[in-house]
Formats: C-alpha cells, sequence, structure tokens
C-alpha cells in the first residue's frame, strides 16, 4: 500500500510517500519511495523533493494555499518528469496518513477520517488555533483530489500521552475550568516519544511493558516524555506547546504572573504576551540572536559571546532538571533517549544535560556520545545502571504505519 504521509504548518507541508503493509510492517520492511517539503505556500513556493537515494531536486512554483499546493504536489509526483516510477497516477496512492496536531480528550489512538471524525478534529480547533485549522484543510482538500475511497487516517501528537493520570494532567487551578473549558496538560510529539520509545524496545529485545525511560524530543520545538511500563505517564508539555523546556523561540516553564508584569510594564494584552513567549523567546530570547542550536553551538565556538553561553546554558540546565523530576515521577527509570534535531546531533548538549548525574547511575561515554551523530545507538559507559541512547525519530514512519493499521482493523500498540 503506497500512503502519502502530510504533515501541514502554515507556510509548509512535509510530505512522504511511503509503501508499507502488515507484511512488511513485521518484516520492518517500509519502504521510503520519497519525501520532501513545500515551503512559503502563498507565494513564490519553493519544493524540496527527494526520490529514493537520487540528490534532491528544487522547484518553484505560485502556490497561493494549501489545496493549491497538495494538487501541484500530486500531479507532479505522478509526473513522467518526476521520475518516480511506483506512482504513475494518483491512483497509485492507497492511502493518505495525516499528523494532526490536537486531538484533544477524544481521540486516545489514531482514526479514520469520517464527517464524524473531521468534526472531532474541527472541534479541538479552540485548543490549537494556530495547527489544527491547517490539518483540516490539508484533509478536506486530499478527500478532494483523492476522493472518498481513498482511505485516511488521522495520527494525533496528543494520541500517545492520554494514559497520563489525572494528578499529572490537571492544573491546581479551580476544578470548574477543567470542566468547562478542558484546560488540562494534554502533551504533544507523541508520535515521535512513542516511536523512539519503540525502538528503544527493538533495540534491546524489550517487551512494551519492561519499557522505563525518559525520552526528549529536542527540537525546534522541544518535550520530554516519562514513560513506564510503556506507557505516557507525564509530559514537560501542557495545555499547549508552550510549557516545559526551553525551546527554538519557546520560553518553556516560567511564573505564570510574568505574563501580567509583562503585560503592563510593556503595555501588552495577554495575548501579545503569549505570542512573544511563542516566537521571542527560548534560545533566541536569550542569545538575541537565533532560534538555531547549531548556530548558537558556532558562535560560542567562534566568538565565546555570553548571551550565546548563556542561551545553551539554561536550555541543557532546564532539560537536564526534568530528568529528576521525571526519575521521582517514575520511581526510576532504565534510560534515557534523545531524539529531534538537535538531540540526535549534538553530541555537545547531550553531555551537557548528562554532565553531573553519575548519583543517578547515568555515565556518559565521551567517545559513543560524539561518534553517534544522526544514527541510533547506546551512548553511555557499559558500567552505567541508567542507560543513554540517541535514536534518529521517524514520525512519518509511525503515521504510514498507524494509517495501514488503522485501515486493516488491527489495534496499533501505543
Ligand atoms: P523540528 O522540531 O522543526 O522538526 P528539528 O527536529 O529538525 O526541528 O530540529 C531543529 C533543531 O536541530 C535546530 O535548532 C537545529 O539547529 C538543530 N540541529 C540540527 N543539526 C544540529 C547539529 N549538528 N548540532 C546542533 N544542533 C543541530
Amino acid at each position: 500500500m503506497n500512503v502519502l504521509v502530510l504533515n501541514s504548518g502554515s507556510s509548509s507541508l512535509k510530505f512522504q510517500v511511503i509503501a508499507t503493509d502488515l507484511e512488511r510492517i513485521k518484516q520492518y520492511q517500509d519502504d521510503r519511495i520519497c519525501r520532501g517539503e513545500v515551503e512559503d505556500i502563498g507565494g513564490e513556493a519553493i519544493i524540496r523533493i527527494q526520490y529514493r537515494a537520487e540528490p534532491s531536486r528544487t522547484l518553484t512554483a505560485s502556490l497561493r494555499d494549501l489545496p493549491a499546493t497538495l494538487e501541484y504536489l500530486v500531479r507532479y509526483i505522478a509526473s513522467d518528469q518526476s521520475g518516480i516510477h511506483e506512482i504513475k497516477s494518483s491512483t497509485d496512492i492507497h492511502a493518505v496518513g495525516h499528523r494532526v496536531v490536537h486531538g484533544g480528550e477524544q481521540f486516545k489512538e489514531s482514526a479514520r477520517i469520517d464527517d464524524q471524525v473531521l468534526k472531532g478534529i474541527e472541534d479541538c480547533i479552540d485548543l490549537a488555533p494556530l495547527h489544527n485549522p491547517n490539518n483540516i484543510k490539508c484533509i478536506t482538500a486530499a478527500r478532494e483530489i483523492f476522493g472518498k475511497d481513498v482511505p485516511q487516517v488521522a495520527v494525533f501528537d496528543t494520541a500517545f500521552h492520554h494514559t497520563i493520570p489525572e494528578q499529572a494532567y490537571l492544573y491546581a487551578v479551580p476544578y470548574h475550568l477543567y470542566r468547562r473549558h478542558r484546560v488540562r496538560r494534554y502533551g504533544f510529539h507523541g508520535t515521535s516519544h512513542r516511536y523512539v520509545a519503540f525502538r528503544y524496545r527493538a533495540l534491546r529485545g524489550l517487551t512494551r511493558q519492561q519499557t522505563n525511560i525518559i525520552t526528549f524530543h529536542l527540537g525546534n520545538g522541544c518535550s520530554a516524555c516519562a514513560i513506564k511500563a510503556g506507557s505516557s505517564i507525564d509530559t514537560s508539555m501542557g495545555m499547549t506547546p508552550l510549557e516545559g523546556l526551553v525551546m527554538g523561540t519557546r520560553s518553556g516553564d516560567l511564573d505564570p504572573a510574568i505574563v501580567g508584569v509583562i503585560g503592563r510594564k510593556e503595555g501588552m494584552s495577554a495575548s501579545e504576551v503569549e505570542t512573544l513567549l511563542n516566537t521571542q523567546s527560548g534560545l533566541l530570547g536569550v542569545s538575541g540572536l537565533t532560534n538555531d542550536m547549531r548556530e548558537l553551538q558556532a558562535e560560542l565556538k567562534e566568538h565565546d559571546d555570553r548571551r550565546v553561553r548563556l542561551a545553551i546554558e539554561i536550555f541543557c540546565y532546564r532539560a537536564k532538571k526534568y530528568i529528576g523530576a521525571f526519575l521521582a515521577a517514575m520511581n526510576g527509570a532504565d534510560a534515557i533517549v534523545f531524539t529531534g534535531g538537535i538531540g540526535e546531533n549534538s553530541p555537545d548538549v547531550r553531555a551537557r544535560i548528562c554532565q553531573g548525574m553519575e548519583w543517578a547511575g547515568l555515565r556518559l561515554d565521551a567517545a559513543k556520545n560524539q561518534e553517534l551523530i544522526g544514527r541510533e545507538g547506546l551512548i553511555s559507559t557499559a558500567d552505567s545502571k541508567l542507560l543513554a541512547y540517541a535514536i534518529p525519530t521517524d514520525e512519518e514512519l509511525l503515521i504510514a504505519r498507524d494509517t495501514v493499521r488503522v485501515i486493516e482493523g488491527v489495534p496499533h500498540p501505543s
């Protein structure tokens, strides 16, 4: 089954076509046909597409919105010009899997999209006003292009966290705010945490039940997840993706009174402060330079800039605090797993986060840590009691697999 996987943002669309089915899933023989992304939708868009191991191609086209982008993309993939032999027409795409950011309390697992599911995703717009509308646009556009006979599946960022217990998902605010407005922790990056947990247990030959780990997804957005007996029991992101770790442009945890203080002192409304905390803070806000960790590390090496150093130190210190918090929440764990652009590629950040954790039995192997960049493997020493792994995430693969499993009616392991 050729599954088109779509991950839509406000002005971007990431996509992959993955051939997979139940047998291939069992044999780990999913076949990635092509992948790419479209940026600057709404103007002169840039389309990058890579077919198997061939060099990536870059195209440009004037694409006014998401539906136009998807139509262009499907036409291009199916054209002779693309050279993608497996897809000769849009009928060679057999299913579509969508990353959907917010599934609220309703969606506890991936779901085949029908009118009722679409309505459910619409009901969650309130919870993710920046994300769910794009996901809905993308689903509607795919329905138009492929027709109702091509099954579509929604895979939710929040679903993996539905096992978090009440004591961890409720905030200590008047309870009626939960009843009236569903104010609670939902958590995000669920597909990524779930994928690396699955890889961890495959690497160690463990069962779900034996999986007790703390996962760190460190990308542009960052979150930590406490996974006990294979299930998420707590996570750092909250009702929105603003809470928790320091991120590229997001502050993460802060004293909630600061919102009022900034508002009064700077003459800003609550929603303006919220925007500032989401888009002007984090690594960018502290360094005053960039939200990009790689650039910050290069800058630190070259100029040893104080604010750049501070941004990196705050980022790592705050991540480290979550190891302590989650070790306590879980009554101990067996491993820490790093993933996401930073977690996969930055030995320096991993080392800073794990520094001084010998008391908890965690010892990084400096050479292994340095060596494992963009590859999966163990980065702790042989005598480390708390293990550490770097595992590249693959949300698209999990979305393709869930799409198959939902269509075939096989319940997926969470
Ligand atoms: P997203 O969360 O948008 O999927 P990514 O997972 O691609 O983002 O992560 C992007 C982050 O990863 C950026 O801050 C980038 O600088 C960082 N990153 C990528 N490669 C490296 C590297 N070699 N060293 C340090 N940081 C890196």
